[in-house]
């Protein structure tokens, strides 16, 4: 059976990179029928962030793609958060010294600074494994009694895996094909540390195994562990799971990977977390804050990377999840584009009910407007949501396309006053007096009587609609003007036509 995993760190907000990882993975697992769980890798004490861990559940939540199994929920291979299963990683380092494929190490910071600042002055890359190691420093080597005497003795100590040399491993990533490795090219990455917790890799392995992942989808940062985490599955006597590296997300101009630092323009987390990091920057917005639906970005997110092979690029998670399919799952960098993600949050408010947009409306009202403006029945609201909906790709933009059904103009727009001519007060005067005398005010009936008066008097189109237009709105913008003079109803419409020629 499928059975995919998110394994996050909680060392901070979850970005657009970690959340497609979750996405892909999710939708793997939902179209094959399989097991999406989430689980917490919190092994690297240092990098611990506080809340970072309900973040990260909240913030699934919030796109629709929590996880069928994790902490707390449907716990059948828990504990889940790594930080509670830390008794159970040091028997498999001691497995994998019993049998020969790792190794105690004593190497002191100092010394192993010493070596890589000698190889960085010829030019070299320091390559750390057993074998370099005998050639560097004799007194390394040690005999297994000076190891354990050394280790009964309390002398700090990690545990190294054996890198074999002269291998090249063919190794298959769904996405990339088969991929050679030489392992001699490879470090002995440290598997288990002095202060008693494993490494990310020993910990991975481990519980990919024990929870039955059948797949290690992740990002593409993780390509270079591969040939390491093959040979722990092997070292191990396991069999390893099918790994897909997905392609990196890149800025949307040049050809650099999207990080963290490039803030607002390239993407933001979902929603903020209280925390700084190192870099010190700022996360004042999310996603969620900027009035993204999180069916857009689940959206725009599985096209980071992935498509149907047509041209389609609307999708419904369900949709998504029973046409996803990883070979389809590009190599090359995906470009992230915020303008594109801009006009999918704009297809999904159109799909919003207009009650939901009101009701968040009501919201921004709050935040931005007159007393007045909140007294407008729902009805109203209605009305007016729907007319202004179609420019708006959030519904913070609003109050900026609305503002005028709610508080006449206190400016008029300068470029378009030019039309405003000499004998306009004159004919909005009429326009008044024609206004005045229609009983059914609704939009069309509206339209017709005033059509009718100009075909009569033969005034040009221009000559009223324009200046009545931008009386009542002050700028030539919005909708179709005879549902604004419906909206604004007769009395404050006259009473801006007033103040217009006054
Ligand atoms: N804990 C790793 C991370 O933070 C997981 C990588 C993997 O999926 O193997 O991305």
């Amino acid at each position: 059976p499928v059975r995919v995993r998110f394994a996050p760190s909680p060392t901070g907000p979850l970005h657009i990179g970690g959340v497609r990882t979750a996405l892909f993975n999710y939708l793997f697992a939902k179209k094959h029928n399989g097991t999406f769980y989430l689980r917490i890798e919190d092994t690297d004490q240092n990098r611990f962030v506080p809340g970072a861990e309900e973040y990260i559940m909240e913030a699934l939540e919030w796109l629709g793609i929590a996880p069928s199994e994790t902490i707390g929920k449907n716990e059948k291979f828990g504990p889940y958060r790594q930080s509670e299963r830390k008794d159970l990683y040091k028997q498999y380092a001691d497995q994998l010294i019993a049998s020969g494929n790792a190794y105690y190490a004593f190497d002191t910071a100092e010394s192993l600074d010493f070596h890589r600042k000698q190889h960085e002055e010829q030019g070299k890359t320091f390559i750390y494994n057993w074998h370099n190691r005998e050639k560097l420093d004799t007194s390394l080597v040690i005999s297994k009694e000076e190891t354990e005497k050394r280790i009964a003795n309390g002398d700090a100590y990690v545990i190294r895996f054996k890198t074999p040399v002269n291998e090249i491993l063919e190794l298959k990533d769904i996405i990339r094909g088969d991929i050679k490795f030489d392992t001699n090219l490879l470090d002995d990455k440290v598997l288990f540390k002095s202060d008693g917790m494993p490494t990310y890799h020993l910990a991975n392995i481990v519980d990919d195994h024990l929870m039955e992942t059948s797949h290690v989808i992740r990002g593409e940062e993780w390509l270079p562990s591969l040939p390491l985490h093959y040979l722990l599955y092997r070292s191990f006597g396991w069999e390893a799971p099918e790994f897909a590296h997905l392609p990196l997300i890149l800025k949307p101009i040049g050809n650099g990977k999207l990080s963290k630092r490039d803030g607002d323009k390239m993407g933001f987390p979902v929603f903020p977390l209280e925390w700084r990091d190192a870099s010190s920057m700022t996360i004042s917005d999310g996603y969620r804050e900027k009035g993204f639906f999180p069916e857009a970005v689940v959206n725009f997110l599985a096209l980071l990377g992935w498509n149907d092979g047509t041209d389609q690029e609307l999708f419904s998670l369900e949709e998504l999840a029973a046409k996803f399919d990883l070979n389809r799952v590009h190599k090359a960098g995906a470009k992230f584009d915020p303008e594109k993600n801009k006009w999918f949050n704009h297809q999904y408010l159109q799909k919003q009910s207009n009650e939901s947009l009101v009701n968040a409306f009501k919201k921004e009202l709050e935040k931005n407007s007159t007393s007045t403006a909140l007294s407008v029945t729902d009805e109203k609201l209605i009305k007016i949501v729907s007319l202004i909906k179609e420019r708006a790709n959030f519904v913070s933009e609003f109050w900026d396309l609305a503002d005028y059904f709610f508080v006449a103009p206190t400016s008029y727009d300068e470029k378009a006053a030019k039309n405003w001519k000499e004998e306009t007060p004159g004919l909005m005067q009429q326009l008044i007096s024609v206004l005045t005398t229609i009983e059914d005010f609704t939009s069309v009936n509206i339209e017709t009587i005033i059509k009718d008066w100009m075909t009569q008097n033969e005034i040009g189109m221009g000559k009223v609609m324009q200046p009545f237009r931008l009386s009542l709105v002050g700028a030539l913008k919005g909708p179709h003007l005879f549902d604004i003079v419906e909206l604004i109803g007769k009395e404050e419409t006259v009473k801006r036509l007033e103040k217009a020629i006054a």
